[in-house]
């Protein structure tokens, strides 16, 4: 059967908006920066970056 497997695993993730939490899936090739929420219109977050993980430490306080 058909398997295919990413190039980069570990690399995946959706793009998450910081305001609101929309997700949207992740384009290869189109960073998460040069989307916009559908729902705010907030630039989107590559889950698990850099950003998303100072936005999750600014919520648990
Ligand atoms: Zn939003």
């Amino acid at each position: 059967m058909p398997q295919q497997q990413s190039h980069n695993m570990g690399a995946g993730g959706d793009c998450i908006c910081p305001k609101c939490d929309h997700r949207g899936a992740h384009r290869a090739g189109v960073p998460c920066q040069d989307n916009r929420c559908p729902h705010c219109g907030a630039k989107l977050l590559r889950e698990g970056s850099y950003h998303d993980q100072l936005l999750q430490q600014k919520r648990q306080r």
